[in-house]
């Protein structure tokens, strides 16, 4: 199939783009890395008047630091991000997810940008973003704003993006001493969406964990953190036999969604699994 006629725009700055947005309302849709949308236009699930490719836009390709946060641009594509150095040192926990984004030629061309605002449940960045308390940076026809990514993913595929608003960039509070990350997912085949995903952070002292931010992907509308198994882990030690009871915990965190994949107990269970694996590689 084909996808539906289209106009197609090629902005060179932010301004331009977002005029073009404004222009188009609803009819419109960004084009970023398009491993998302032009499956979804050539299936025609999409069906927009106008595309606004924002790949000539400059400056949203960054990734920098400035002040204590990591600033990564909307258009940084999967695999600059797996191959970072700065992120691998002040954000390892996306560097370890990238790889189980989909495949190489699907990294290669994906963005941050994008994945944040398709907002996919199953998604590893989302969840990334959620356990490191990331911000999302937008611009608007009114200007600039930030929105916490706590608040950021609504439900499946939405997020607090207003219509007009193009995603400019991320900012991650960078690692800090004693923080360590583990990124973690199952899925049926290695680059298939994740079945369930787990973004942990925690601040270790001597084997100990003092604070825990744990997010998971796969189990609902939208990334999710378990404060009951984040609660259940402080003060404890993360020898293999210990976060049995944080993984009991899970139970009333998560309510994964019945579908055609896993049943939610099984999701549960999943679940449980890799948190216990994930907490013995912290
Ligand atoms: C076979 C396959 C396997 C995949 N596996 C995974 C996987 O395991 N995990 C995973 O997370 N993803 C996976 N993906 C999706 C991939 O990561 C996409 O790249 C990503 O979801 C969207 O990024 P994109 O840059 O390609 O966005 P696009 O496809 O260009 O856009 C996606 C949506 O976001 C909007 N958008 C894009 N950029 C912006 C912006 N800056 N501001 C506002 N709106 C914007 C677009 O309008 C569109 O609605 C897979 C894709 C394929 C084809």
């Amino acid at each position: 199939m084909k996808p539906a006629p289209f106009a197609y725009h090629r902005p060179t700055s932010l301004d331009e783009a977002l005029a073009l947005l404004a222009r188009y309302g609803p009819d419109g849709r960004v084009l970023a890395g398009g491993q998302s949308l032009m499956p979804a236009l050539n299936m025609r699930l999409a069906t927009p008047a106008a595309l606004i490719d924002i790949n000539r836009v400059p400056g949203l390709d960054g990734i920098a630091v400035e002040g204590d946060a990591l600033v990564i641009g909307a258009l940084a594509r999967h695999d600059a991000l797996e191959h970072s150095a700065l992120v691998a040192r002040h954000a390892p926990l996306i560097a370890q997810a990238m790889p189980h984004v989909g495949h190489r030629a699907i990294r290669a061309r994906g963005t941050l940008g994008g994945s944040v605002a398709l907002a996919d449940p199953a998604a590893e960045l989302p969840a990334c973003l959620l356990a490191l308390d990331a911000v999302v940076h937008a611009a608007g026809p009114e200007g600039a704003r930030e929105i916490p990514a706590a608040r950021f993913f609504r439900g499946i595929y939405t997020t607090a993006l207003r219509e007009e608003e193009i995603v400019t960039a991320v900012a991650v509070p960078m690692a800090r001493a004693g923080w360590r990350s583990r990124f973690d997912e199952l899925a049926r085949r290695h680059g298939d969406c994740a079945l369930v995903g787990l973004a942990a952070h925690c601040r270790m002292d001597d084997g100990i964990v003092r604070e825990a931010r744990l997010a998971f992907c796969g189990v609902g509308s939208v990334p999710m953190r378990a404060a009951r198994a984040e609660a259940a882990l402080v003060g404890r030690s993360v020898e293999p036999d210990r976060p049995a009871e944080a993984a009991r915990a899970l139970a009333s965190d998560l309510d994964p969604p019945g579908d055609v994949h896993p049943s939610p107990a099984l999701r549960r269970h999943l679940a449980g699994v890799l948190l216990t694996r994930s907490l013995g590689a912290l």
